[in-house]
């Protein structure tokens, strides 16, 4: 996972009473360490006496059942921790024991060692899950046959997969890069380098590639590295440590997330809602995956509000208000994946129209995108619209164009006949 995440919606603020987070400017960069311990110290500072942090457990179950005698519905958790993971305070009434489990090792793939790890089960009237693309509470949703809730997922047609490596400008060419803005380098060769400032000093380089890229998987030394430098973005050579030379020739590729969305609800009951890449997984080009959980709690948040904190209206309100903007965050994402013809092509169109004619063209997408006072499916709505009448105004200059040619035509053979009469 990358270090820096770029922000195509806005930053996050406090809102009301509650911790929750909004949307609210245009782009901006926040060191995804920072952000994450920013988190934790507003939960530290201000919520201690109502949540408990535990590090390094996995959700490996969820079910649902009714609880008590007035049948209040819970969501049953199963977590795993293996031995050595801390855990900032205890989790109250939840029942635990200690299993022991083989895990394999991570330098051989025959032998094996034995771990320690805790099991134990939460259980909650109210779930909020945030655990991202892999979520496992919407692999349980989605086994469920008790909700309409499912997952449209759709096949990677433009796979990509990155390596980093972080780039220190020597202090004589730093001043001519402004620290905050972040760096793309495109190439015929099909590697490209994405460079994303950090507010400690280097940028994170991101070279991006198709899997099995033969000029990457051939990397074995730091000389193989440099030369490849060398040759496609040699602009960057001097920004590269030697130490990480070697330790770039080493990586293993990561893979872009895949483009995936669920709906039509995006909760479970009474007590279960889902937010962030759990509902909404796109590729990071454009810098929303971080806005839109932000947006999400923030909907959430008003669910909750105008439900009088009734949980299970609650999360029913959050679907109805959210699961469209979801849908349509990664149907927009997903068409723009593709290269000039998707992505490169529509853009300086709607720009031209838009410029041209701006109330009748919207702008083009990533302007669209950042602006937050529309919603994701408003933004679909306006493109599909735009599409709609750069269809019906090519036809008609297409129409227009038949009907010149064929006047021309007509009148070249009267004046064709004219002359042979004469
Ligand atoms: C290479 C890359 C670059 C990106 N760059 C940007 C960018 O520049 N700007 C941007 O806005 N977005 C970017 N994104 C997307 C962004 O990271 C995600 O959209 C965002 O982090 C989603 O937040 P989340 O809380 O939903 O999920 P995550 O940030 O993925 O958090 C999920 C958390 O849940 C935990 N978890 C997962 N499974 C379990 C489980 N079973 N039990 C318990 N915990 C679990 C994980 O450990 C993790 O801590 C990028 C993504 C990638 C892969």
């Amino acid at each position: 996972m990358l270090s820096v995440l770029r922000l195509g919606r806005g930053a996050c603020r406090r809102t009301g009473g509650r911790a929750a987070a909004a949307v609210r400017s245009r782009g901006g960069l926040l060191g995804q360490v920072r952000l994450a311990s920013c988190l934790l110290q507003e939960l530290r500072e201000r919520y201690l006496d109502a949540v408990s942090v535990t590090f390094g457990a996995r959700c490996v179950q969820a079910d649902w059942r009714q609880s008590g005698s007035g049948g209040q519905e819970v969501c049953r958790l199963t977590f795993q921790q293996q031995s050595g993971s801390s855990s900032s305070s205890s989790s109250t009434g939840s029942t635990t024991s200690t299993i022991s489990v083989t895990a394999s090792s991570s330098s051989s793939s025959s032998s094996s060692s034995s771990e320690a790890v805790t099991e134990w089960v939460e259980e909650s009237s109210f779930v909020i899950g945030a655990d991202g693309a892999g979520s496992s509470l919407r692999a349980a949703m989605e086994t469920s046959s008790s909700t309409p809730f499912s997952v449209k997922r759709f096949p990677d047609k433009n796979t990509i997969v990155y390596r980093t490596i972080p780039l220190f400008w020597p202090k004589e060419l730093a001043t001519s890069r402004p620290g905050d803005v972040n760096y793309s380098a495109r190439t015929k060769s099909g590697i490209n380098l994405d460079c994303l400032p950090t507010k400690e000093g280097p940028f994170i380089g991101v070279m991006l590639y198709k899997p099995g890229d033969k000029r990457i998987a051939a990397l074995k030394t730091d000389e193989d590295v440099r030369a490849l430098f060398q040759e496609h973005f040699p602009a960057f050579l001097p920004a590269v440590r030697e130490v990480d030379l070697q330790r770039f020739a080493d990586k293993p590729d990561c893979s872009l997330p895949t483009f995936s969305y669920a709906g039509p609800v995006l909760h479970y009951g009474h007590s279960t809602v889902l937010v962030g890449d759990a509902i909404h997984t796109v590729k990071p080009y454009f810098g929303q995956g971080v806005n839109s959980a932000f947006e999400d709690v923030a909907v959430l948040e008003k669910a909750l509000d105008e439900t009088d904190d009734d949980a299970g209206a609650a999360v029913r309100r959050y679907s109805q208000l959210r699961a469209k903007d979801a849908e349509a965050l990664v149907v927009l994402s997903h068409s723009l994946d593709g290269g000039f013809t998707t992505f490169v092509g529509p853009l300086i169109l709607d720009s031209m129209l838009h410029k041209l004619a701006p109330k009748i063209f919207s702008p083009n997408i990533i302007a669209s995108l950042q602006n937050e006072a529309w919603s994701f499916a408003q933004i679909r709505a306006r493109k599909r619209w735009d599409r709609a009448l750069q269809v019906g105004l090519l036809a008609a200059v297409g129409v227009v164009l038949l009907r010149m040619a064929a006047a021309l035509l007509g009148l070249a053979s009267k004046l064709l006949g004219r002359v042979g009469a004469v």
